[in-house]
């Protein structure tokens, strides 16, 4: 039997091994720096948004404001007029208009007070939180029971955790760049040649390989498939001794003696 081929294809799985062991010294980091990320952009809109509304109070209050003061200033020259009025009628309309300007002082007044009602409340809110994150209760705080300087604190704090992670990740990404760089290319080299010599074992390769499976080939452990565990027919160990190849009946993996691992590292193969 030739064995040529599953040594092609152990050499290809050597070089995906090494890759793949680089890559986890990122420990997960990807996903941490994409879930600060996640929070960071939470917070900052959390924070966004009451500043949005202290600034619409802002303004409203200053055109209630301005509101008020221009209605004072014509009932005030409403008054002067009415101290000249020359009639009865003259001085009713007057007082109508009066009328008309001290409703919409009232009026303005009374949203004024709304605005001061919905920033009590806001605090009131935001005291809660501080008593419940005061006893850990912190499942039971709502988004807008967060006090303000903790929001703030919290932006901080995710803002700097998220810096030192992909500081983290930078320095690990250029320190093995070039290393998987170089692997990279002779995985591909290692491809090229699989493709031609063993077309069909690289297609099982590749189809293994495509769900969620790391490793296609793998050693026989113990007689038994190490990719699943599963015992390998005894009348099996002896064509894999000998440097072929088994299917696992369980999993479908590429089983193979050790040896060829160890050859393909030392790159004999
Ligand atoms: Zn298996």
């Amino acid at each position: 039997m030739d064995h040529t081929k599953i040594n092609l294809i152990v050499r290809l799985q050597h070089i995906d091994n090494q890759i793949e062991s680089i890559m986890s010294l990122q420990k997960g980091l990807p996903e941490e720096i994409a879930a600060l990320d996640e929070d960071l952009a939470f917070t900052a809109r959390q924070i966004e948004a009451r500043k949005k509304i202290a600034e619409e109070h802002l303004k409203l209050r200053e055109r209630l404001n301005a509101t008020i003061n221009d209605c004072k200033e014509k009932i005030r020259s409403f008054k002067e007029k009415q101290t000249l009025a020359r009639n009865n009628k003259e001085y009713d309309a007057l007082s109508k208009q009066i009328e008309y300007e001290e409703k919409e002082i009232a009026q303005a007044e009374i949203k004024l007070q709304d605005i001061s009602h919905a920033e009590h409340h806001a605090q009131e809110l935001q005291k809660k939180g501080r008593d419940l994150i005061s006893e850990n209760r912190y499942d039971e705080i709502s988004e807008e029971m967060m006090p303000d300087d903790v929001l703030h604190q919290q932006l901080e704090d995710l803002s700097s955790q998220l810096n030192m992670k992909k500081e983290e990740l930078d320095s690990i990404v250029i320190e093995t760049a070039e290393e998987v760089e170089q692997l990279r290319k002779t995985l591909h080299e290692q491809r090229t040649i699989v493709t031609r010599e063993a077309k069909r074992l690289l297609d099982k390769y590749d189809h293994l390989k495509s769900g969620t499976m790391q490793n296609a080939v793998v050693k026989l452990d113990r007689h038994a498939c190490s990719g699943c565990n599963t015992r390998v027919p005894t009348n099996r160990h002896t064509l894999i001794v000998q440097g072929g190849f088994y299917v696992c009946e369980s999993c479908g993996r590429i089983v193979v003696h050790e040896r060829l691992f160890d050859e393909a590292a030392t790159g004999k193969s």
